[in-house]
């Protein structure tokens, strides 16, 4: 696997980059392995319960994120942060009907398994992740008002028309009471008519915004 990596980095970034960033990566998670055999653990992953001392850093071509996936469910600091959220905070075991949790996170399937009340279809437009049904952001092979709660994290940006998305979102919660839980990450976000909108809703969101019908959908429809 990361023989792959390191060729796709060689064919981008030509030889001698390639190659110092591979030495790198390998001798950062070396590192990190050795710390984790011989030091005190001192963290804990709440996805998957793993416990060490330091996570392995996340590395790429002039971007370097320190402490950061976890060896064992491959979880990021967002991954773990939207985990927390999820259990604490937005009780996701207690919610009960039909979810759409759109390009699924590995880390947060157990959260998502673990609610009982709760029926969870893994969609995504590409069949990975253990999808349970294909299916395009802008035209949703859902019929209206079927779904309880729908997740949608880091996905708009990498639609299209993100707003034709968004309308597509809306007309799939249950009219009443459906949640869209989402987020737009960054990027070519600036250019996204949804992240306009999410930021006219709630300028100080810093993580996951909660949308409910009717209280803040029908505005799609004025904007
Ligand atoms: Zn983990």
């Amino acid at each position: 696997m990361i023989l792959s990596w390191y060729r796709s980095q060689k064919e981008e970034f030509g030889f001698v980059p390639a190659t110092w960033l591979f030495w790198r990566v390998l001798w950062r998670r070396a590192y990190v392995i050795a710390s984790n055999r011989l030091l005190l653990k001192r963290l804990r992953c709440p996805c998957c319960g793993w416990e060490g001392r330091r996570f392995l850093d996340y590395i790429e071509m002039g971007y370097t994120v320190r402490n950061c996936a976890c060896p064992c469910c491959d979880s990021h600091s967002r991954h773990r942060a939207l985990f927390v959220w999820l259990r604490d905070e937005y009780r996701i075991s207690e919610k009960a009907g039909i979810a759409l949790v759109f390009a699924p996170e590995k880390a947060l399937a157990p959260l998502w398994k673990a609610a009982t009340n709760l029926r969870a279809y893994k969609v995504d437009v590409e069949p990975r992740r253990g999808v349970d049904v294909l299916g395009d952001l802008r035209q949703l092979p859902f019929a209206s008002g079927v779904a309880d709660l729908v997740w949608c994290h880091h996905v708009l940006e990498q639609v299209e028309d993100d707003r034709v998305a968004m309308k597509e979102l809306k007309r799939v919660l249950l009219s009443g009471s459906g949640e869209l839980i989402i987020s737009v990450g960054p990027g070519d976000s600036r250019l996204l008519w949804s992240l306009g909108l999410l930021t006219k809703l709630c300028p100080a969101t810093g993580g996951p915004l909660v949308l409910t019908l009717p209280r803040d959908l029908p505005r799609l429809d004025s904007m």
